[in-house]
């Protein structure tokens, strides 16, 4: 029998015997298109299976929940898992994989691996929380179904067993006909662009997935790396109706933004994603108050994950910019500063609520749809002088979303509340490329193409409908012959013939 060694595992055996009579490529959508969570992209040649990415739905919570406890993925089938980055939208449903039996490789990048600790423990955590929260309502007599957690402590120390580090361009061989090379994505810490190259029959075809590709110029991370010679392109899509202002322009707005708010006696909340988002705030509000432009005012980051996250950043300085690594060499470092008060106890929490002055407050969940913003989001958004500032991308129907909607009643942990505060978007600190950065990446590839096989097919995913559509449109109108919006769970053939 054929078998194929992976690293730090035990030789395992090819799973299934080779007799076709028909090679076909085909990736299969299960995830991530139509929409920007549950991204899950199943890659299956005549010899092999790799799932790319497997991340949890979010949005309206019965309909998640169920969205999410069905996993579509047949782990008996599977060779190998690919994660691009560690984002919950992405890395969530690992723990699914294993309690469903998966035992097979999870390879990532070593930050990656090490953000995935931290991360999938919260995500245990918080629903674990969240279906202790919804039995005390049913026992007050409210009429709701009760949820039981998708996974718990010990199918993410399962997962976490199985996840290998690869680092960015080490040509690993993921299953039969299959190696994998990790790209810089410059999206979060450890984000990569998966190039697999393809070898099926008398097939060959090189494939990159960008996973979510980074905004340009981030201060911390590096700019995307181009992949070269490829022929199909699944690129992400969650800005691809729009263009993000410059980056200084949102950082001038962050300083007037706070500068006012201070001004009138209140308070900043700052709903952030623990992984990245928090840490590129913190570094701009760092060198805003060495600029002299942040009021002395605490700011705190209120957010064990982050406190953790934070940790891991520090140990990974070959995922940072030149500038980054510069300042690292300093004493100085780029996540403190005087007045910054990482806040991890539940009492210290509690405490910030009840102080009266002005502050600037960061909390998660980054959408809003858990976490200990909501509680300051629930003392703090009737409160005129306040401010909620938003920096990351919101999906439909979350709370974040409903705000940067302007909606003048929110619903929050079950109660509607008239919206006083102030709430302000800043979409040039976004993590994620915007629809300029898409398609020069997309022409990048295509002029880093092969002569003999050029580029042939960009799919595009990871995008609600009118982000997808209108990214497809401009590939379209720049001379893309062959672009594809699949919808969920459709099949696309990227390579077939007759043997
Ligand atoms: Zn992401």
């Amino acid at each position: 029998m054929q078998t194929l060694q992976h690293p730090g595992h035990a030789q395992q055996p090819c799973p299934r015997p080779k007799v076709l009579s028909q090679i076909m490529i085909e990736l299969e959508c299960i995830g991530g298109t139509r929409t920007v969570t549950g991204s899950k992209y199943v890659l299956r040649t005549s010899q092999a299976t790799v799932l790319l990415d497997c991340g949890l739905f979010q949005g309206r919570r019965a309909e998640s929940f169920e969205r999410n406890r069905a996993l579509p993925v047949d782990v008996a089938q599977l060779d190998a898992v690919i994660l691009s980055h560690a984002h919950l939208d992405h890395s969530g449903a690992l723990p699914l994989l294993w309690q469903h039996g998966y035992r097979g490789p999870i390879y990532a990048t070593p930050a990656t691996r090490d953000l995935c600790a931290p991360m999938l423990a919260d995500s245990s955590a918080i629903q674990a929380s969240d279906a202790a929260h919804i039995d005390k309502l049913i026992a007050r007599g409210v009429d709701i179904a009760p949820v039981t957690p998708l996974y718990g402590t010990a199918d993410v120390i399962g997962t976490l067993e199985l996840m290998v580090g690869l680092p960015y361009h080490r040509k690993q061989v993921v299953a039969p006909g299959i190696t994998a090379t990790l790209l810089d994505a410059g999206h979060v810490l450890g984000s990569a662009v998966v190039v697999l190259d393809i070898v099926d029959g008398n097939q060959q075809m090189r494939l990159a997935f960008t996973g979510d590709l980074g905004h340009v110029r981030l201060p911390i991370l590096r700019d995307p790396e181009v992949p070269t010679g490829v022929q199909c392109l699944i690129t992400e899509s969650t800005y691809g109706d729009r263009n993000h202002g410059p980056m200084s322009e949102s950082i001038d707005t962050l300083a007037t933004t706070i500068a006012a708010t201070v001004a009138r006696g209140g308070k900043v909340i700052i709903p952030t994603f623990s992984l990245e988002r928090a840490q590129e705030v913190i570094f701009a509000l760092k060198r805003l108050r060495a600029d002299g432009r942040l009021p002395h005012v605490p700011v705190y980051v209120d957010s064990p994950l982050t406190v953790k996250i934070t940790d891991v950043f520090r140990l990974h300085p070959e995922c940072f910019s030149s500038e980054m690594v510069e300042q690292l060499r300093s004493d100085d470092s780029p996540f403190d500063f005087a007045g910054l008060q990482y806040v991890s106890s539940v009492e210290e929490s509690k405490a910030i609520d009840a102080l009266t002055g002005p502050a600037v407050i960061l909390a998660g969940s980054g959408m809003c749809e858990g976490g200990r913003v909501l509680h300051h989001l629930r003392n703090g958004i009737e409160d005129a002088r306040n401010t909620v500032l938003i920096v990351g991308f919101q999906a439909e129907h979350t709370l974040g979303r409903r705000l940067v909607e302007q909606r003048r009643d929110v619903r929050i942990f079950g109660v509607m509340h008239p919206r006083n505060a102030e709430v302000i978007s800043l979409d040039g600190l976004s993590a994620h490329a915007d629809r300029h950065d898409l398609l020069d990446f997309a022409q990048r590839v295509r002029n880093a193409g092969s002569v003999a096989s050029p580029l042939r097919q960009i799919i595009v995913v990871h995008g609600e409908p009118a982000a997808q559509d209108a990214f497809a449109a401009t590939l379209r109108a720049d001379g893309f012959a062959n672009v594809v919006v699949p919808t969920p769970m459709q099949r696309i053939i990227l390579a077939t013939s007759h043997l």
